[in-house]
């Protein structure tokens, strides 16, 4: 047998076997794509949703105008926060918001947290880690004052302890870090770093962007402080879903964010000449939330839910396995190098490979119907949304990367 057919014949196994097999067709049909490897920057839309967009118009909108404010809205940036923080997140009620993106929240939360450590004058982040995340701890440093000290971590392995331990000191006062890295994949010890980020005295905020919905995690059992985290990867929440953020119950009333807007304020409806901030998790909001951004989101978090968090995980890494087998035998004879960690247990929901062709190759895949997506400078991303994605649509793209190669 051709190592082509084999593949094939275990892909068809793995999906045979696979128990949350029943959740691909609640997917929209993609026509002329052969494999849609980049749910992990844009997770594809349930069938379901021009329907529940629809009825909302109909009805939470048109028919009950403003009225739905008092009825639903008004808690819904709560609600969802709740909804996320028990399906994906291992935290209790009343810590999570959805709000804003990413990045309006990480700058919120970064001057928060500055703030809350007076007498220290150092932020802590990855030199590799995403771009915005970079650029906002550089515009909270300038305006407060702090120094960024940065954490160079090997690129294919990622972040360890022992990188973090070797830059935090009584300085510090945050550090910032990915618990998934956008792109190798690496997965960071999130319990002993927030730990021994503790015992330095400082505070932890996590990027949750490319591991919520895919990774489990226990934010409350491991102390974390602070998370912040995407809606439109892993979520399906659809292009520009708003971010959600979670802020520990302990912190809550003393770190406070320094956008002070009506949301935020103890009596939305006080219209008083002063802000004054409300004690809880709702200090995180300024304005008036984007309430149909949040709709896609919901069922599919009902989705993984009722799949449950830990069995995303075991087909997510069952996924990434078989990608990883299928890089060996195809790709790896053609001189194209893995980029994510071998060993699945300190890997996220996708896999790296690279090779100097790959730009023009990504061209070339788009062009036939597979996408995956370009990191710069080399880098092929290979992003396997457990519900969406079957391990033949996996193997799909690895063939297709390969025929492009030869
Ligand atoms: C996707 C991603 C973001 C995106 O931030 P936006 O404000 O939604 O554009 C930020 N950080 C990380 C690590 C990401 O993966």
């Amino acid at each position: 047998m051709t190592a082509t057919a084999d593949l094939m014949d275990r892909a068809r196994l793995l999906d045979e076997a696979d128990p949350l097999a029943h959740h691909l067709p609640a997917f929209a049909d993609a026509p002329g794509v052969i494999a849609y490897l980049d749910g992990n920057s844009l997770g594809r839309p349930l069938r379901e949703l021009p329907e529940t967009v629809g009825a909302f118009i109909r009805d939470d909108w048109g028919t009950r105008l403003i009225r739905s404010w008092d009825e639903q809205w008004m808690e819904l940036p709560m609600v969802l926060g709740d909804r996320i923080a028990e399906v994906a997140l291992g935290a209790a009620a009343g810590q999570t918001v959805v709000a804003d993106s990413t990045s309006v929240l990480l700058y919120k939360l970064m001057r928060a947290a500055v703030a809350a450590r007076p007498g220290r004058d150092e932020i802590v982040i990855e030199a590799g880690n995403f771009p915005t995340d970079r650029f906002i701890a550089a515009g909270v440093a300038q305006e407060t004052g702090a120094t960024l000290r940065w954490v160079e971590p090997d690129a294919v392995t990622g972040v360890t302890g022992a990188d973090v331990a070797a830059v935090v000191s009584e300085r510090t006062a945050l550090v910032v870090l990915s618990h998934v890295d956008y792109r190798s994949g690496a997965l960071a010890d999130m319990p002993a770093i927030t730990e021994l980020v503790h015992d330095a005295g400082a505070l932890m905020l996590w990027d949750l962007c490319h591991s919520v919905g895919v990774v489990p995690m226990r934010l409350d059992e491991w102390g974390v402080d602070i998370a912040v985290g995407c809606t439109y990867k892993y979520l399906n929440g659809g292009p520009g879903s708003p971010a959600f953020a979670y802020l520990r119950a302990e912190h809550q009333g003393r770190l406070t964010q320094p956008i002070h807007g009506w949301w935020g304020a103890a009596d939305i409806f006080a219209m008083g000449p002063e802000y004054a901030p409300v004690g809880g998790i709702r200090q995180l909001l300024s304005g008036t939330p984007p309430v149909m951004s949040m709709l896609a989101m919901q069922p599919m978090l009902d989705r993984i839910a009722d799949a449950g968090i830990d069995a995303v995980r075991a087909k997510s890494v069952s996924l990434t396995d078989f990608a990883v087998q299928a890089y060996d035998e195809l790709l790896a004879p053609h001189g194209v190098r893995l980029l994510s960690p071998r060993d699945a247990a300190h890997r996220g929901g996708h896999i790296t490979i690279g090779h100097d062709t790959f730009q023009e190759i990504t061209k070339t895949l788009w062009a036939g119907g597979v996408i995956p997506d370009f990191r710069f400078p080399d880098g092929i991303r290979l992003g396997l949304s457990p519900l969406s994605t079957s391990h033949e649509e996996t193997l799909r793209g690895v063939l297709a990367v390969r025929d492009a190669l030869a």
